[in-house]
This record gives structure tokens, sequence and C-alpha cells, in this order.
């Protein structure tokens, strides 16, 4: 059972998944003035403050809009999604614009906008058919994308990708730092999962490739898992604890692991030597599972 309260899971709308094949939905809905619009840009929304801005649709209507994306229903309204034509233009409206590693919204909105963002990523690097290489169409409020030379549909794609409390048999826990990382910076380990695999494979795999160590597969277990698609993760969050300790880098991947005990993650952070992931990532609410509590940085 899934115990992390993870910020990029919360949701509170229905998908009303039935509703996208009704022909001209989104017109429709554009038409509807209790209708309302999220603005996306790229992979960030837009914001009224510190808030998801939540548009009519007549006030956004003069926007170039590239694909419009039905969300789903709240509570009697409809909410859509304007993902902008041009990320490069600066749109006529007068709005900050913020990414999902910074916005923390109330249920509702936080789950529109991240359905928001991880669809218009989809979209942005799937134009055209795999199989022939036309430009596909937009179909089914956004869910969609049709091929009109070989009729075949395209679907959103979302990639598992495991992360992992590793902990050794004082319970220490792993941190690494990734090459491309500023010194200080660590995190647990993660990494794709391959086909063909299981996730319980993948965290053996994986923690085996980056740091040599054996992860004993019996205790690999499920903490939860959030969307992170930035360009399309489906992060699965597990703890595991490891049957050896000595670690062997994978240099090209892997600059800094070390295992710490709470004391020594507590004062490192303290004094500004550890730099922990953010807390709208998944890696964050792992090691504070593990710590058992909260890190303030
Ligand atoms: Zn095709």
């Amino acid at each position: 059972m899934p115990v992390l309260d993870l910020p990029l899971a919360r949701a509170a709308h229905y998908r009303a998944a039935h509703r996208r094949a009704e022909a001209g939905l989104v017109g429709d809905l554009l038409k509807e003035l209790g209708t309302r619009v999220l603005v996306v840009r790229g992979n960030r929304a837009a914001m009224a403050g510190q808030r998801v801005a939540l548009f009519a649709p007549d006030d956004v209507a003069h926007l170039a809009v590239g694909t419009h994306l039905f969300l789903g229903e709240a509570d009697g309204v409809a909410y859509l999604a304007a993902v902008l034509a041009d990320t490069e233009a600066e749109p006529e409206l007068d709005v900050d614009w913020a990414g999902l590693r910074t916005i923390d919204e109330p249920d509702l909105a936080q789950g529109l906008v991240v359905e928001a963002i991880a669809l218009a990523q989809w979209h942005a690097v799937h134009t055209h058919c795999p199989r022939c290489g036309t430009r596909t169409e937009v179909t089914q409020g956004g869910w969609v994308r049709h091929c009109p030379a070989d009729g075949t549909n395209q679907f959103p794609r979302t990639d598992p990708a495991v992360i992992m409390a590793i902990t050794d048999a004082d319970d220490r826990l792993l941190l690494a730092r990734g090459t491309q990382w500023a010194p200080g910076r660590r995190s647990v380990l993660a990494g794709f999962v391959e086909p063909g695999e299981g996730l319980e494979q993948a965290v053996v795999r994986e923690t085996m490739e980056e740091v040599d160590v054996v992860v004993d597969p019996d205790s690999v277990e499920y903490r939860g898992s959030q969307s992170w698609p930035l360009p399309a993760s489906l992060m699965l969050g597990f703890r595991a604890r490891a049957s050896t300790t000595r670690l062997v880098r994978q240099e090209d991947e892997i600059a800094e692991a070390d295992w710490f005990t709470r004391d020594e993650v507590a004062t490192a952070v303290a004094d500004g030597e550890l730099g922990l992931p953010g807390r709208a990532s998944i890696a964050r609410s792992l090691i504070e599972e593990w710590y058992g509590g909260r890190l303030e940085d």
C-alpha cells in the first residue's frame, strides 16, 4: 500500500475519458462560459500570482494555441488546457510562468496542471507517425494522435522509472551525486525500467550498475508513485535493503556515493554541505521517510 504523500500525485477532478470521443468537444466547451482553461507554454503553466491561472474561454481566445486538451471535470465545470503554439514568443497575457518544481496548489489545480503539462510534453515530441513519418492529427480532446496516411492511432506515453532508497544493515542511506550535478547535491538512485524487465528487477539492476551494490530482491518494497513529466517519466518509489556495502561507482554517471546515518544527513543539511532534491520530487519524500521527519534546507 502506498504511504508517501506525493505532491504531484494529488488530484480532485474526474478525467471523464468517455467524453473525449464526443464530436466537436473542445469547440463546444470553448463556447461555454463556465469552462475554465489553463494555459501551458512549453513545460510551464500560466500563474496568477502564486495560483495556477484558470481563465474563462473568452479571456484567452486571442492566443495562438497549438493544441487544446480536455483535462476533465470537477463540480460541473469542464477544464481544458490551451497549449501555446510558440514557446518562444511572449504571449499577450499578464501572467507569470511556473513549472512543476515550484507549483504547489490545492488538489484540484495541482492535478489539472500535472495532467496538462504531461500531455503537452507528449504532444511536443510526438508530432509524426512512428510507422510512416506522416504528420499526425490531434483527436479525442488531445488524447490521441491519428495518422491520416495509414489510419493508426498514437496514444500518450509515460516511461516508468524506478527510484529507490537503498539502506544497509545499519540502516544507513545511500546517497549519490550525478556527474552533472553541483557539488554537495545528493539524491537516491534512480533509473528507467528496461523493456522486458519487472520493477523489482530494475531496482536491483540499477543499483548494481551504478554503485556495484547487491540488493536483496525480497526486500524491495513499493512506497508510491507520481508523474514526473519532464519529459515523460512515471516515478515508482521503492525502498530496499543492500546485502553488500562496498561502493564502486559507475564513473560516467555517478560522481560520488556514500552511506549516511540520519545524524550525518541532518548535520550536513543544516551546515549547507548537503543539498537534497526539491520538495516536489519523490526522491525528497523517500529520503524524509527514511529520516523519519522533515529535513529543513
Ligand atoms: Zn502513419
